[in-house]
């Protein structure tokens, strides 16, 4: 492994976007992230620009209105950029499948890395996948 991929592993920065979620995953996202959790302990920090992250962590399904946005944030973020799809909605439009003003899960519009299924996505599930993005981050 080359130096910059290991400290790449080590210090996974976030950008958290929300495309129509229903809350209940950035809940769980957010405590994830304190102390009872811990994501922080992999190096996870939370930031609130696109241009400081490398990883951008999407909830919710991709409604109409948000699409051109979350484009727009992606392309913002420096490469190599990581995308987690976190919750069912997010991975494949979940209870709002095939409603009129969706474009269903997140890899519809941009390339997803890693599914985190789940209605609502568990901490622990959030953390697994996680855990499986920086091993891919650092291979
Ligand atoms: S997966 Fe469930 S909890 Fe998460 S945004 Fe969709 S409806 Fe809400």
């Amino acid at each position: 492994m080359n130096v910059v991929k290991w400290a790449r592993s080590k210090s996974p920065w976030i950008i958290h976007f929300n495309t129509g979620s229903c809350n209940g995953c950035d809940i769980e996202v957010v405590a994830a992230l304190t102390p009872k959790f811990d994501l922080e302990r992999f190096g996870v920090l939370l930031k609130g620009s696109p241009r400081h992250a490398d990883v951008i962590v999407v909830t919710g399904p991709v409604t109409n209105q948000v699409k051109e946005r979350l484009k727009r944030v992606y392309e913002q973020m420096p490469s190599p950029k990581f995308v987690m799809a976190i919750g069912t909605c997010a991975c494949s439009g979940g209870v709002f499948k095939d409603c009129y003003n969706l474009c269903q899960g997140v890899d519809k519009v941009i390339p997803v890395d890693i599914y985190v299924p789940g209605c609502a996505a568990s901490p622990e599930a959030i953390i697994d996948g996680a855990a499986k993005l920086l091993k891919k981050i650092s291979g």
